[in-house]
C-alpha cells in the first residue's frame, strides 16, 4: 500500500512513466505492456520536461478541486520521446498558448483535496 502511493507520487513529481526494454519504446502514464512489440518488461524511466503542444482546449467549467482555477488550458503534449501527456498549462500569455508551441514541465500546486484540505502538487507546463 505505501509502496504503490509512493509510485503514485513518484510519477506526478518527477513525471516517471515506463520504457520497454525490448524495443525502447516510452510511454506516460506508464504501462505494463508495450503497446509497440507486446513485451512486458516495462522499466520506470523519467520523462524528458519539456515537449510541444500538438493540442488544447480552454476550460471554463470548473473540475471538481479546480474551482479557484478557471478558466485554464488544458493540453495534448508531446514530450521529446514521443509520450504524450494531458495536462494543465499555466502563467503563460494567452496568444503563446498555441499548437506546436514549446513547452516545459513545472511542479506546482494541483488542487486541494476535499474536505481535509490538503494540497495536492503535481507537474503543470508552461510555454518555454
Ligand atoms: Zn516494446
Amino acid at each position: 500500500m505505501a509502496i504503490q502511493s509512493w509510485r503514485i507520487r513518484d510519477r506526478y513529481y518527477r513525471l516517471v512513466g515506463s520504457r520497454c526494454a525490448s524495443c525502447g519504446a516510452e510511454y506516460f502514464p506508464p504501462v505494463y505492456r508495450c503497446r509497440e512489440c507486446g513485451s512486458d518488461k516495462m522499466k520506470d524511466k523519467e520523462m524528458p520536461k519539456t515537449g510541444r503542444i500538438v493540442t488544447y482546449t480552454q476550460l471554463h467549467e470548473p473540475l471538481p478541486g479546480f474551482e479557484a482555477q478557471v478558466p485554464f488550458y488544458l493540453a495534448l503534449v508531446e514530450l521529446e520521446n514521443g509520450a504524450r501527456v494531458l495536462t494543465q498549462v499555466v502563467d503563460s500569455p494567452d496568444e503563446a498558448v498555441k499548437t506546436g508551441a514549446k513547452v516545459k514541465a513545472t511542479v506546482r500546486r494541483a488542487k486541494v483535496e476535499g474536505e481535509s484540505g490538503q494540497i495536492i502538487y503535481g507537474y503543470k507546463f508552461i510555454v518555454a
